[in-house]
C-alpha cells in the first residue's frame, strides 16, 4: 500500500493512500475536535470543527485527503478562535439549556465547549420555536438540541439501512425529519433499532423516560456494529 509522508504540527508522519488528514492525525495520536464525524460513517464536513491549516489555507480535515509533502497545523490560535466561534454559533442557533437536558454530562457539544473554554456566547441567541417529537414509543426528538450534524441520517441509512431520517428546509430553518415529515412514531421505515439515538452527539435524540442527565449514548455498541460490518462478521 502506498504511503504518503506529511508534516503534522511540525512532526513528520505517514498516512495510508487515500487517508484523510483527520484519520492520519488520529493514527499519529493527534486529536482534532469533530462533531459531525463518526467512525464508520461517510464524512460530510458539516460542522467544520475539524478545520486545520494546510500550507496556510483552512480546510476540513475529515474530507481532505493527506498528500505528499503537506504541512498541516491542527492547533493554531486562528484555529482555536474559529472552533470557538463555530461552537458559539451552534449554541446561539437553537435552545441549548444544559441544566435541563437529558444529555447533560454525556454531550459532545458540552464537552467541546468546556475544552475550548466557551463560557459565554458573543452572538445574539435566535431563540427559535422548536418542537419535541414524542410520538415514538421508545425514543424522542428535541429539535432544541439538534446541531444538524446528520449523524442520525447517515447511521440510519448506512448502518441500519432504513433511511428513516433526512434533512428538510434551508439555513436556520433546517430540521431533521422522519420519512416524509410525519411523526417519528408513525414512520413506516423505522425499525426502532436505536442506532440514531446512540449516534447523536447531543440530547436531540433521547430514550423516552430519561430525565435530566440520565440519557447515555452507547457509542461503544455503535462502534462494534460499524466494525462488525467492515470486518464482514455477518457475511455482508
Ligand atoms: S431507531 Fe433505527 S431505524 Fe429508527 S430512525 Fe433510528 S436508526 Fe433509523
Ligand atoms: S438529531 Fe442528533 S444526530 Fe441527528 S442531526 Fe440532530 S444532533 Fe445530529
Amino acid at each position: 500500500m502506498a504511503v504518503t509522508t506529511l508534516t503534522l504540527d511540525g512532526a513528520l508522519i505517514s498516512a495510508r493512500e487515500g487517508q484523510t488528514i483527520l484519520h492520519a492525525a488520529r493514527d499519529a495520536g493527534v486529536r482534532i475536535p469533530t462533531l459531525c464525524d463518526l467512525d464508520g460513517l461517510t464524512p460530510v464536513g458539516a460542522c467544520r470543527l475539524c478545520l486545520v491549516e494546510v500550507d496556510g489555507r483552512l480546510v476540513p480535515s475529515c474530507v481532505t485527503r493527506a498528500a505528499e509533502g503537506m504541512e498541516v497545523s491542527t492547533a493554531t490560535d486562528r484555529l482555536r478562535e474559529y472552533r470557538r466561534m463555530i461552537l458559539e454559533l451552534l449554541f446561539a442557533e437553537r435552545n441549548h439549556v444544559c441544566s435541563v437536558c437529558v444529555a447533560n454530562g454525556d454531550c459532545e457539544l458540552q464537552d467541546l465547549a468546556m475544552e475550548l473554554g466557551v463560557d459565554h456566547v458573543r452572538y445574539e441567541y435566535l431563540d427559535p420555536p422548536c418542537e419535541v417529537d414524542a410520538s415514538h414509543d421508545r425514543y424522542g426528538l428535541d429539535h432544541n438540541r439538534c446541531i444538524l450534524c446528520t449523524r442520525c441520517v447517515r447511521v440510519c441509512d448506512e448502518i441500519e439501512g432504513a433511511h428513516t431520517w433526512d434533512v428538510a428546509g434551508r439555513g436556520t430553518r433546517s430540521r431533521v425529519i422522519t420519512d416524509l415529515h410525519q411523526p417519528w412514531g408513525e414512520s413506516g421505515t423505522c425499525t426502532s433499532c436505536g442506532k440514531c439515538v446512540m449516534a447523536c452527539p447531543t440530547g436531540a435524540l433521547f430514550h423516552r423516560g430519561s430525565s435530566v442527565a440520565e440519557n447515555i449514548h452507547d457509542r461503544e455498541r455503535l462502534h462494534d456494529l460499524v466494525t462488525a460490518r467492515e470486518e464482514g462478521r455477518w457475511g455482508v
